[in-house]
C-alpha cells in the first residue's frame, strides 16, 4: 500500500481530535503526523475555573506526546511556513511533506493590540495569564473592577459572562463584594451581538448580578496615570483592576504563508475545504460566521478526519458538516 502523509497543523482541539480519529482509523497503514510549538494540550475552557482556584495548570494539561500510543506522529515543533505548490511544510528544525493537511492552528490573543497602557490589561484567554489574574484577584479587596471585551470575534463567545460571574462569586464568597464596583463593557450592541434569548439572558444575569453594562464601547485608551479606560464616544470607566478579553487574530504562520487573512483561513462550509487541494482548515482560525468554540472545532475534525479516511480507503460515505451549537 501506498502510506500516504497526513500532517495536522496544531494540537489543539480541532487537532487533537482530528489526529486521534485519524490515527485511530488508518494510522497503521498511512503515517499521520500532528505538529504543535507546546508539548501539552492545554484545556482552555478551564482557563476560567484555574482562575477561580478551582483547577491547577497539571489538571488542565495533557502531553501531547500521548498522541503517540494511537498511531500518531507527534512533533513538538514551532511551524514557519506552508508552501501549497510544494506540499511542505516547514517547522524550525524540519520539512514535512504532506498528501493531506488539516490546519487548526487557533486564535491567539494580542493584548499589545489595546490601545494605551496595555500591561494593566489582565485576562484569562491563555494560561499564563490566567495564572497572572488569579493572583490579582486574590489580593482585591475593594475599589473598581472593570472588565470587558475589546472587539470580536474571539474565543469562546459566552466566556466573559461566566468570567465576570465567576469574579463575582469570589468576592461574594470572600466576604468583599459590598467594597468592590463592577462594569463589564462590550464594544458590541449588547452581550453576544445584542439581541436574542441568549443576549437577553447575560443581560439579565449581569443585572442580577449588581454588575452594570456598557454597550458599544469602543476602546479608545487605557490611561494608567488616570486609572482609568476611555472609549472613542468620551464615555470613562476608572478602574483599579482591568480585565479585558484582548483582540484575537489567527496564527501568524496561516497569514505568512497566505493561507490565511486576518479573519480566517476560507473554507468551504460544508466540508472544511480551502481552495488548495487536499488542504483542510477546522477550528477557531477559520473564517465561519459559528462560534469560535472548542465543540464546534470538535465536529469539524470528525467531518474532515472521517472524509479523509474515506478517500484513502473507500470505508464509509462522504459527509458534511451539520453544527449542533449555538
Ligand atoms: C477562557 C476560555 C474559555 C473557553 N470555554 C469554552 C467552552 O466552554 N466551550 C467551548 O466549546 N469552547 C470554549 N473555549 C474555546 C476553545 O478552547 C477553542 O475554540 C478551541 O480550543 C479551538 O480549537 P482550535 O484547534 O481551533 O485551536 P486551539 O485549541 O487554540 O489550538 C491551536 C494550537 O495551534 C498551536 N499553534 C499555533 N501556531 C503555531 C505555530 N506557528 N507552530 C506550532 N503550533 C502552533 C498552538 O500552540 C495550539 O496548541 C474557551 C476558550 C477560552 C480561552
Amino acid at each position: 500500500m501506498n502510506r500516504r502523509n497526513i500532517v495536522i497543523l496544531g494540537g489543539g482541539s480541532g487537532g487533537a481530535v482530528a489526529a486521534n480519529h485519524l490515527g485511530e482509523s488508518i494510522g497503521r497503514d498511512h503515517n499521520v503526523i500532528l505538529i504543535d510549538q507546546k508539548p501539552q494540550h492545554y484545556y482552555q475552557s478551564s482557563y476560567l475555573w484555574m482562575a477561580r482556584g478551582w483547577r491547577e495548570p497539571q489538571d488542565i494539561s495533557r502531553d501531547l506526546s500521548t498522541i503517540e500510543r494511537r498511531n500518531v506522529r507527534f512533533f513538538n515543533d514551532r511551524i514557519t511556513n506552508i508552501d501549497t505548490d510544494s506540499r511542505t511544510v516547514t517547522t524550525a528544525h524540519a520539512e514535512i511533506e504532506y498528501d493531506y493537511l488539516i490546519s487548526s492552528l487557533g486564535f491567539q490573543t494580542h493584548p499589545h493590540l489595546i490601545p494605551g497602557d496595555n500591561h494593566l490589561v489582565h485576562h484569562t484567554w491563555e494560561m499564563d495569564a490566567a495564572l497572572r489574574f488569579r493572583e490579582a484577584l486574590r489580593t482585591f479587596t475593594s475599589g473598581r473592577l472593570v472588565i470587558g471585551i475589546s472587539a470580536p470575534p474571539y474565543r469562546c463567545p459566552p466566556g466573559p459572562y461566566e468570567a465576570a460571574w465567576l469574579i463575582n462569586d469570589d468576592l461574594i464568597e470572600r466576604g468583599v463584594r459590598d467594597n468592590v464596583s463592577i462594569d463589564f463593557f462590550t464594544s458590541e450592541p449588547g452581550p453576544l451581538g445584542g439581541s436574542g434569548q441568549p443576549s437577553e439572558f447575560m443581560r439579565e444575569h449581569l443585572n442580577r448580578s449588581g454588575i452594570n453594562l456598557h454597550s458599544n464601547f469602543v476602546i479608545d485608551q487605557v490611561d494608567g496615570q488616570a486609572s482609568t479606560l476611555r472609549a472613542a464616544d468620551g464615555r470613562e470607566l476608572p478602574f483599579d483592576l482591568l480585565f479585558i478579553i484582548p483582540p484575537h487574530r489567527p496564527s501568524q504562520v496561516l497569514i505568512d504563508s497566505g493561507l490565511s487573512s486576518e479573519t480566517g483561513i476560507d473554507v468551504d462550509v460544508d466540508t472544511l475545504a480551502t481552495r488548495w487541494e487536499n488542504v483542510y482548515a477546522i477550528g477557531d482560525s477559520v473564517n465561519l460566521p459559528v462560534s469560535k468554540a472548542g465543540v464546534v472545532a470538535h465536529q469539524q475534525a470528525d467531518v474532515v478526519a472521517h472524509n479523509i479516511v474515506h478517500q484513502l480507503t473507500g470505508r464509509g460515505d462522504p459527509t458534511r458538516l451539520r453544527l449542533h451549537t449555538l
